[in-house]
C-alpha cells in the first residue's frame, strides 16, 4: 500500500477537518469495492452521505445481477432516494472509488447529487475529466462540486490487481 501524498502536505483548520472526512468516506467505498472483488465483481465502491450519516452503499454486481447497469453509483443512487423517498439528492456526497462513467455521471446529474469524490481516474471510461466531463458540462443546468484524486492509488490498485488476477487465471 501507497502513502497517500496528501497526508504529507500541512493542512490546516477546516481544510484538514474536510480532508479527513473525504478520505474517511473514501476508505468505506474501499472497503466495499474489495467485498466485491472476492465475488468477482469490478472492484468499486460508492457510498452516498447526507449529515455526516452513510445513506446508502452500493459495490458494482453486474455480474450478480447479469445487469450492464448494475454499477455502484447507480445503485447507490437509487438506495438513497428510496431511503428518502425523494429523487432529488441535492443534499448529499456521492463518494467513489473511481470516477464515474458516462451512465453514472448522467445518473449524478440528474439526482442533483451536491458534491461527488471520487478516488482514481479513469482513463478509459472516466467522464469527470477523463474522456470527458459530464458532471461540469457548461451546457447541463446541474454541475456538482467535484474532488479527484483522494486516495487515488490505492483505489485503482485495486482494480488493476483485480484484472491482473482475471488475464492470469484465463492464461
Ligand atoms: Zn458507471
Amino acid at each position: 500500500m501507497q502513502a497517500d501524498s496528501q497526508t504529507d502536505r500541512v493542512i490546516v483548520g477546516r481544510e484538514a477537518s474536510a480532508l479527513a472526512t473525504d478520505e474517511q468516506y473514501i476508505r468505506n467505498a474501499i472497503d466495499l469495492a474489495r467485498d466485491a472483488a472476492k465475488r468477482n465483481e469490478v472492484p468499486i465502491g460508492a457510498v452516498i452521505v447526507r449529515d455526516g450519516t452513510i445513506i446508502a452503499a452500493a459495490t458494482n454486481r453486474t455480474v450478480r445481477d447479469q445487469d450492464p447497469t448494475a454499477h455502484a453509483e447507480l445503485l447507490a443512487i437509487r438506495e438513497a432516494s428510496s431511503k428518502l423517498d425523494r429523487w432529488r439528492l441535492d443534499d448529499c456526497t456521492l463518494y467513489v472509488t473511481i470516477e464515474p462513467c458516462a451512465m453514472c455521471a448522467g445518473a449524478i446529474v440528474l439526482s442533483r447529487i451536491r458534491r461527488v469524490v471520487f478516488g482514481a481516474w479513469d482513463e478509459k471510461a472516466g467522464m469527470a475529466g477523463s474522456v470527458g466531463d459530464l458532471l461540469r458540462h457548461p451546457r447541463l443546468n446541474h454541475r456538482p462540486e467535484v474532488r479527484a484524486g483522494v486516495l487515488a492509488d490505492e483505489c485503482a490498485g485495486l482494480v488493476e490487481n483485480f484484472f491482473r488476477a482475471q488475464r492470469a487465471t484465463s492464461d
